[in-house]
């Protein structure tokens, strides 16, 4: 691991940094719930800038290979870029995953080259300006409140001032910065996390094989087996393997972490979801290249593994592997209200819901272990999850919201993001024309907005979808 043990420090001397551009709200991120917030506060008629320190929008969901939004996309703009996504040929029919314990609702992976064009297409299309290739180093604060942020680019640093900021960052970089309290993982004193891991893909794969194959096994537990070439396409789904790898590792003496391999398709393609570092805290750099370099290691072992033992691996080889690490867990801003485990579960009723949510459970012991992917009732996602003590005109969205580390296990799914992303997105455009703050913002009009674009915002109104 690299050697950072050092005690200097060098100190930056104060000066004047330009504003690069003013406008009503700034999205930190354009991965998965950035882009979904940028585009609801534009279609409100705002002027928003979405900053992306990457070329692409999706972050997770496209360059971490991630595609599958594991649970129904119930309504709004997550179903409207699916159903776009599905007419150019970048996304399938939905399905049903049958586990040990439940079955899930899963709407398509899509192909995340179509998706990075789609998301940038209908940005671009509602008037969002897209900053790529631009870091956001840290917030303005000022009086309490942030009036923009800073970014760094090639020409130096600037900032950006703003009515209101989301931050979409996934690990609350600004509301964190901003001075919001936040807790680390499960918040206990290791600051407990879910492992990451990094997606891989494999060309040459003999889908109808391996399909034929899996539907005759016992050692693949959890599953997706469409019956036709076209629903093998985007539909098969597979988690196990859990017999075969203990095999392997006995013969051969490979170290492989995970007890379980994921594999899904895509656009006809093969993605492998097999690795696992557990414990990383990513915001150390040593910590994090480190992990990076496992995952590498880990990557070689499990496609040599596939093709050695798995039928329809045999003439494949690694097509692509994600250009960035999937971090599952960071930290969770502390909100106005906290989303707990038992919400979740329970369907616990909230008067300012801005989304009813049937994520999948799921679940990545941090000590290891199998994984826990369950499908459940839907839940209400409380407004107060997306909004930070302590400072004013600061929204949160995405995986960074205010929940607790069994709330998350739910809300960290990539349909629960989106539909926070859209709620953050106009509840800061409705503060804007009602001249209130994020924090007061009448919800009841948020809500309205919500409602008219087809989100369903109380459980209720999806009695048994899950
Ligand atoms: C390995 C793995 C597998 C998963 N599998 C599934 C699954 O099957 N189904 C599912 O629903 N969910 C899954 N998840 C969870 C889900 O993908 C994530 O929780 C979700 O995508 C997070 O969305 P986000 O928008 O919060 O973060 P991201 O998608 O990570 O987006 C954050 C964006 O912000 C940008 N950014 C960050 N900091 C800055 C900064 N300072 N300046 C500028 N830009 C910045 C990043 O580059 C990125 O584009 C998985 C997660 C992992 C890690």
């Amino acid at each position: 691991m690299l050697d950072t043990a050092t005690a200097r420090t060098y100190r930056e001397s104060a000066r004047d940094i330009p504003c690069l551009m003013e406008t009503d709200i700034v999205v930190v991120g354009g991965g998965t719930t950035g882009p979904f917030a940028a585009i609801a506060a534009a279609r409100q008629g705002k002027r928003v800038v979405l900053i992306e320190r990457f070329g692409s929008l999706g972050g997770n969901l496209t360059l971490g290979l991630n595609t599958k939004p594991s649970g129904a996309l119930n309504g709004g703009l997550p179903l409207e870029v699916w159903n776009l996504a599905r007419s150019a040929g970048g996304a399938g029919a939905d399905y049903m995953a049958l586990t040990k314990t439940s079955d899930v609702k899963i709407a398509s992976p899509c192909d995340p080259e179509t998706m990075k064009m789609l998301l940038t297409r209908l940005c671009v299309d509602c008037g969002v300006d897209i900053l790529f290739e631009t870091f956001v180093s840290c917030p303005i604060v000022e009086g309490g409140r942030t009036t923009g942020v800073v970014v760094e680019g090639k020409s130096g640093r600037q900032f950006i001032a703003a009515k209101v900021v989301i931050d979409c960052s996934a690990d609350a970089d600004i509301a964190a910065h901003a001075g919001a309290p936040f807790i680390m993982g499960a918040g206990d004193a290791e600051e407990t996390t879910q492992p990451v891991s990094m997606y891989f893909t494999m060309s040459g794969v003999d889908i109808a094989r391996l399909a034929d194959w899996a539907r005759n096994s016992d050692d693949i537990p959890a599953r997706s087996i469409p019956e036709t070439p076209e629903g093998l396409d985007f539909g098969l789904w597979l988690t196990g393997f859990n017999r075969a790898l203990l095999a392997y590792r006995r013969e051969t003496g490979v170290s492989l972490q995970r007890e379980n391999i994921t594999l899904k398709t895509a656009g006809g393609l093969m993605y492998v979801n097999a690795t696992r570092v557990m414990g990383v805290d990513v915001f150390d750099h040593a910590e994090f290249t480190a992990a990076i370099v496992e995952c590498y290691r880990q990557i070689e072992a499990v496609a040599a593994f596939l093709i050695e033992r798995v039928p329809g691996f045999e003439a494949s080889r690694i097509l692509q592997i994600a250009p960035v690490l999937g971090v599952r867990e960071t930290r969770h801003i502390q909100g106005d209200y906290v989303l707990t485990g038992p919400d979740v579960l329970g369907g616990t009723h909230f008067a300012d819901s801005i989304a009813a949510d049937t994520s999948a459970l799921d679940i990545h012991e941090p000590r290891g272990g199998d994984v826990d992917f369950r499908g459940l009732d839907a839940y209400e996602i409380p407004y107060r999850t997306l909004v930070p003590k302590g400072v004013e005109q600061l929204l949160v969205a995405g995986r960074c919201i205010s929940a607790d580390h069994d709330a998350h296990a739910r809300s960290r799914n990539m349909p629960a993001c989106m539909a926070t992303g859209q709620a953050a997105g106009v509840a800061a455009a409705v503060a804007i024309d009602e001249g209130t703050s994020v924090r007061d913002v009448p919800i009841d009009k948020v809500q309205k907005i919500l409602r008219d674009s087809g989100v369903p915002i109380h459980a209720a109104e999806l009695a048994g979808a899950a």
